[in-house]
């Protein structure tokens, strides 16, 4: 089976022209497949075996498809806070779209393919770096169950960049990522900004005839599209904080209308918890700081009622905004009480035990992924006959976080007694599968590409790639 088969259909291309602009790839002096993605490929139903390295380069790096226009998407966005319809598919297109077996619509979209109209001086073009980080941020994502985009493949196009105020080049790649959806909260921004009315609602049709298609019949449809997105955004918002991962980007361009996470760029998981922590050095005022992440998603959903309320009253949008608190809330709970362990239930304890875990984490300034990835390997059925002897592996070097820690095992311990003893199996197997044994924070992922640009070695990065995933 050829992989160049599975990109033919481009649903976008029969809305009209209104959404994109025609635009070809580049042409790149080297291709060196240094990522590809055989998990991808299976939800494809592709073999892996029978996809080779070389149809990944003639597929993705040289772009020697069956001729057919490349779709630049158009959009805006408000950045930073600020209204900005200077934006658009500046170094990627849409490559191709896919029903998968499930029925699932997916886009196919590239990164640091080539200039575009949307380029704007920019050079088109991705960091290898940045593609690198890119695979690392999606697949950690991935593995502790967050909506996210996914790298299908990484290639090293043998180009040389200048970035920044580094004082010599930096190597470059094209990437092609998978999700569902590349129409962005700034894809209806901009119709709203050319006062188009009608390409709102022809979007909106698409939207939830490929993405909410269980509102095809109801006359609310418009409405109730917008309740359910909020609902997503706000698990979505909830899974990163979960998660300890920080966007820092979190522009309305970089929004998806699916609420799946995308665009990585200057992220960060959370080394300790720290609300205040921003991930982009740009980010003066701690705009995107992991803990506003909630507040700026439930912004960039209050933004999107200007397009929407072309076709939706003001009175329904914000009888759907106003969920978004709660259900943050308690999907945030939930998935926090999952990482230790426990079923997700709000209970008064389970509550109280939450925020004393939050307490630690933040007095202690102990490791976030450390302290759960530390409870998941300690975990033992026997915790359930001493409080003591919980975590008690774990040293805190400081004694002054002693009180906290014994309040926060004592109420772990009252937990783990509240769930029937044969549920313990259970127990681990959650603590598994919500806490990687790995999460690639700054050093890791230093590390990894000091690797890479000093000696070529690609070795630690596929070693960090599986640690991740196991
Ligand atoms: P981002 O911060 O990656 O979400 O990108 C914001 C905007 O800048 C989008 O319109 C991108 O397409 C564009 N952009 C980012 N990097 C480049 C680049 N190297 N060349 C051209 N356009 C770019
Ligand atoms: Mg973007
Ligand atoms: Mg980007």
């Amino acid at each position: 089976v050829s992989i160049h088969q599975f990109f033919l259909d481009r649903l976008l291309e029969r809305l009209g022209d209104d959404y994109y602009d025609i635009v070809a790839a580049a042409e790149f002096p080297k291709h060196i497949l240094r990522f590809r993605n055989n998990d991808l490929l299976q939800i494809l139903e592709l073999d892996p075996q029978a996809v080779s390295d070389e149809d990944f380069i003639n597929a993705f790096g040289k772009f020697q498809t069956p001729p057919r226009p490349f779709l630049a998407l158009r959009y805006h966005g408000y950045q930073f806070g600020s209204y900005n319809p200077a934006l658009g598919d500046g170094r990627g297109f849409l490559y191709g779209q896919v029903r998968t077996a499930d029925r699932e619509l997916y886009d196919f979209g590239t990164k640091g393919s080539g200039t575009t109209p949307y380029s704007r001086g920019g050079d088109g073009r991705l960091t290898l770096k940045g593609g690198v980080r890119e695979v690392l941020a999606a697949e950690s994502l991935h593995r502790m169950g967050v909506r996210t985009s996914r790298c299908l493949s990484l290639i090293e196009t043998g180009d040389q960049l200048w970035r920044g105020d580094e004082p010599s080049p930096t190597r470059a790649s094209v990437m092609i990522r998978m999700q569902r959806s590349h129409i962005r909260f700034g894809t209806f921004e901009r119709l709203h900004h050319y006062d188009r009315k009608d390409l709102i609602a022809t979007l909106l049709d698409h939207a939830i005839e490929q993405y909410y298609p269980h509102l095809l019949s109801n006359p609310d449809r418009y409405s109730l599209f917008y309740a359910e997105l909020v609902l997503r955004v706000a698990e979505l918002a909830a899974q990163w904080m979960a998660a300890g991962f920080c966007h820092a980007v979190l522009n309305t361009d970089n929004m998806s209308i699916t609420g799946e996470s995308f665009d990585y760029g200057p992220f960060a998981f959370i080394p300790t918890f720290d609300p205040t922590f921003t991930a982009a050095y740009f980010d003066y005022y701690g705009r995107y700081s992991y803990a506003n992440q909630p507040e700026i998603c439930r912004w960039n959903l209050e933004m999107l009622q200007a397009p929407l309320g072309r076709v939706i009253s003001k009175a329904d949008l914000d009888a759907g905004l106003s969920q978004f608190g709660t259900h943050y809330q308690q999907t945030y709970q939930k998935r926090m009480l999952n990482k230790l362990g426990l079923p997700g239930d709000l209970t008064p304890a389970s509550t109280e035990l939450l925020k004393t875990t939050l307490r630690f984490l933040k007095e202690s300034q102990i490791s976030y992924p450390g302290f759960f990835s530390e409870l998941t390997q300690d975990f033992s059925s026997v915790w359930r006959d001493d409080a003591a002897i919980i975590l008690a592996s774990v040293d805190l070097k400081d004694d002054a976080f002693n009180t906290v820690f014994s309040q926060w095992k004592v109420q772990y311990f009252n937990e783990l007694l509240s769930v029937p003893e044969a549920e313990m199996a259970a127990i681990k197997a959650r603590l598994q599968q919500n806490n990687p044994a790995i999460v690639p924070l700054r050093p890791e992922i230093e590390a990894v590409w000091e690797k890479i640009t000093e000696e070529d070695d690609w070795s630690s990065f596929y070693d960090l790639c599986n640690r991740i995933r196991a």
